[in-house]
């Protein structure tokens, strides 16, 4: 995209003398692009769930209540639209937030990596549904790393629900851990249902989601977890890997600089 300014025009007898500037303002204006396109694609996410909870809630209201049969189906209906709009909008400030974070505002401290990613295992088997999926934590015991903890669990948490919630019963997702001399990675394994070679740059697009990911039924999302996990590893200085394959399950290989340093220098 460019922007052009005259800075001179005259005429000298029969020819004019022009000097146009010309910048390129190609980066400014995709910024603002996206920003705006967040912007719809997040009000009309929002829409979807707010529409269905008042037309649920007005058909109950203009009779529907008196039907018990409808009165119980409506009344789920508009609970889990208002689980979905919770998700949306902590996902929606969680993106927003990661998005502002500049590398002076992060916490680096040193982490057990182990003891981090069980306490997001623990938090995860106390609030969703394992569908008898195993997590197995294979991330040795004495492993320390500089990180921002709570941006690190955040990232572990998006990842470990994903393989969880895409993936069949009796399933497993793996935590585990490998370096080099100047870099650590942590490897998020899961032997789920897996994407296509095609989705997979798209899946860290905001609000992207496989569609026929489950035959027969769309597991409940946002499309902001993986924007968010990619997000936050840039933050911290490090980057992420898709390893996937349909049918037989996903990897996701994170790789971050041992001493820690702002992605800008990275
Ligand atoms: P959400 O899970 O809320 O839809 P995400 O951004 O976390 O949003 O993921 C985007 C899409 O990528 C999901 O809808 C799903 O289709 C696919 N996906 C993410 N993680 C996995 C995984 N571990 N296995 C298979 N598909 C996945």
């Amino acid at each position: 995209v460019i922007e052009a300014t005259v800075v001179y025009n005259k005429q000298v007898h029969h020819r004019y003398e022009v000097i146009v500037l010309l910048y390129d303002i190609t980066e400014a204006w995709t910024v603002e692009q996206m920003q705006l396109n967040f912007v719809s694609n997040a009000s009309h996410e929002l829409r979807t769930p707010i529409t269905a909870i008042s037309g649920f809630a007005e058909t109950l209201m203009n009779g529907a209540k008196n039907d018990p049969d409808k009165l119980d189906e409506f009344l789920a209906i508009i609970q889990k639209e208002s689980r979905k709009l919770v998700r949306l909008t902590e996902d929606i400030l969680s993106i927003s937030r990661t998005q502002s974070d500049d590398p002076q505002s992060l916490e680096i401290t040193e982490s057990s990596l182990a003891d981090l990613a069980q306490e997001e295992i623990n938090l995860l088997h106390s609030g969703m549904q394992l569908h008898q999926v195993e997590v197995v934590n294979d991330i040795p015991k004495n492993v320390k790393v500089q990180t921002d903890a709570q941006q690190l669990g955040q990232i572990i948490k998006n990842l470990v629900a994903n393989g969880i919630r895409y993936n069949r019963p009796s399933g497993h997702v793996s935590l585990s851990y490998q370096e080099t001399t100047n870099r650590w990675q942590l490897i998020v394994s899961d032997n789920g249902i897996g994407i296509a070679t095609e989705e997979q740059p798209k899946v860290f697009e905001r609000f992207y989601r496989v569609s026929a990911n489950k035959p027969g039924e769309l597991v409940s999302g946002t499309g902001l977890g993986l924007p968010i996990v990619a997000e936050s590893v840039k933050n911290l200085g490090g980057e992420v890997r898709l390893k996937s394959e349909l049918g037989k399950g996903s990897t996701f290989i994170l790789t971050f600089p041992k001493q820690w340093r702002p992605s800008a220098e990275y």
